[in-house]
């Protein structure tokens, strides 16, 4: 048995070391790689995923699994040789199940859409990709079916986002979350907008980048085992526990764009960092979970970067920074500043209270389009009604309407946007439960001081990888299932300070 399990771990670990490759030419593709190296870039990309997906639906790889089963049941279900071997089954399953034709015209069409779509969107002109989403629309349908047995079509594809959560259960939560979140909204929005024009100064770049870095490092995001680099979409990305890059964008006229992006990107990048060594090189050394991995970053950027206490001890630092622009500005106008809540339609600016608005209207969007309920043709007009329903202003182009994410655009009608709720849910209950463990964390948020909490995100989420199904980690590390109450707790006392609700 030691030998087959050896072997299985060899052939894991060069479908990891493809990945990881394919990872480093897409990292150099969006940050330093001319423009001239497209076509070729993509095309080295696809080869190595290729090969990846071929070696991972290998009939070794099935052989080698059927003869590890009576192994596996040997083991406890805690233990990592039991983790390693289910998360290699469940891969392995979910790759097989999918035919190589279709994986084929799947990515031939996501590449085609998404060319289309960077010419739309500028031009506002959804009628140029509404047949193209059409078939976005089929192929997602398709990709689900071959997953049978499903309560709601997006089950399937919710699942390779966020395992083990599906519309029965979505559905509830998002709409008790919009039951709160729509009143709270009106209340704050009939109250004088807060000025945020001492973030829209000139703030030069290089010092911009040092503070944003300074206050990374002070998370625990490890220098020595990561970057900071340059790209025009701020992303995280991992090519081993040794190599844990981010990627910010700078706007010296908006002081907010990097510092929160920088934030939101090193709390994805500490869960990648914060994975047991021992893991290395297995499928088990990654984040869970699209939503648990959107707990960490909104948990760093908004819990953490858009707090009083954060800024208590680094505003005066900020100020030193930056003494023109911010020298005579009271931190109390700052604070109000980086928590302003308005209005707003684009989803990726949107502040932390409407923020899971946008969310829910995707959601429910695609909902209706995969049951049916809504042809693509539609979905500019419903997209406006529901955007006045529940924000109370609609978009005047597509542009700023149902043309302004890239997901549809590029890959799938479902799956993908659940995650980021999920993940303001969980960010608040998981920092609920830190506090009411070692309340020293809030003491040392305003020294500036973060390793207690960091510890305890590191014992109970990070080291795991991905060996826990989400819920269960939520479990661990809480002590009870997801729930929306700590987050709406959150929402209430800090806006409730900032409005009168
Ligand atoms: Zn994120």
């Amino acid at each position: 048995m030691e030998a087959k399990l050896q072997e299985l771990k060899r052939l894991l670990g060069e479908i990891n070391d493809l990945n990881a490759a394919a990872a480093v030419l897409h990292w150099d593709q969006t940050t330093y790689m001319p423009t001239g190296g497209a076509a070729a870039r993509a095309r080295q990309i696809a080869t190595l995923r290729r090969l990846a997906h071929e070696k991972l639906t290998h009939p070794a790889i099935g052989k080698l699994l059927d003869a590890l089963h009576s192994y596996e049941e040997c083991l406890s279900y805690d233990a990592d040789e039991a983790g390693l071997i289910r998360i290699a089954r469940r891969d392995y399953e979910r790759a097989v199940r999918v035919p190589a034709s279709f994986m084929e015209k799947f990515s031939n069409h996501t590449a085609t859409i998404y060319e289309i779509w960077t010419k739309a969107r500028p031009a506002n002109d959804f009628a140029a990709v509404q047949p193209y989403l059409e078939k976005t629309l089929d192929l997602s349908r398709q990709l689900a079916d071959f997953f049978p047995g499903y309560e709601h079509i997006i089950d399937p594809l919710i699942d390779f986002a966020d395992e083990g959560m599906k519309a029965s259960l979505l559905r509830p939560l998002l709409s008790e979350l919009r039951r709160h979140l729509v009143p709270m909204i009106q209340t704050i929005i009939a109250q004088p907008v807060a000025d945020d024009s001492c973030l829209q100064q000139q703030f030069p770049e290089a010092k911009q980048w040092a503070f944003g870095l300074e206050v990374i490092r002070r998370f625990g995001y490890d220098l020595e085992r990561g970057r900071q680099d340059k790209s025009h979409h701020p992303f995280t990305t991992k090519f081993s526990l040794g190599d844990v890059r981010i990627t910010t964008r700078v706007k010296e006229d908006d002081l907010s764009e990097a510092l929160f992006s920088t934030m939101h990107e090193a709390g994805h990048a500490l869960y990648e960092q914060g994975v047991r060594g021992d893991l290395e090189g297995t499928p088990l050394a990654h984040g869970v979970s699209s939503g648990l991995h959107e707990s960490q970053s909104r948990l760093w950027e908004n819990l953490i970067g858009r707090s009083r206490r954060f800024w208590l001890y680094f505003y005066p630092r900020l100020q030193e920074a930056f003494p023109h622009q911010l020298g005579s500005v009271p931190l109390d106008t700052f604070y109000r500043a980086v928590n302003k809540v308005k209005r707003s339609l684009i989803r990726t600016s949107a502040d932390e209270v409407t923020y899971n608005l946008h969310v829910i209207i995707r959601f429910d969007i695609e909902l209706a389009l995969l049951e049916g309920r809504l042809m693509v043709r539609d979905l500019p007009e419903v997209w406006r009604e529901r955007y006045q329903t529940d924000l109370g202003m609609m978009p005047s182009n597509d542009r700023d309407g149902v043309l302004q994410d890239v997901h549809w655009y590029s890959g799938l009608i479902g799956g993908e946007f659940q995650g980021y709720t999920l993940g303001n849910i969980m960010s608040a209950q998981l920092f609920e439960t830190a506090v009411g463990a070692h309340p020293e964390i809030l003491q040392e948020i305003e020294q500036g001081e973060f390793g207690t909490l960091h510890n305890w995100l590191k014992e109970k989420i990070y080291q795991h990888g991905c060996k826990f199904t989400p819920s269960e980690l939520i479990v661990r590390a809480i002590g009870a299932p997801l729930s929306i109450e700590p987050y709406i707790r959150y929402l209430k006392s800090k806006y409730g300070e900032l409005y009168r609700l």
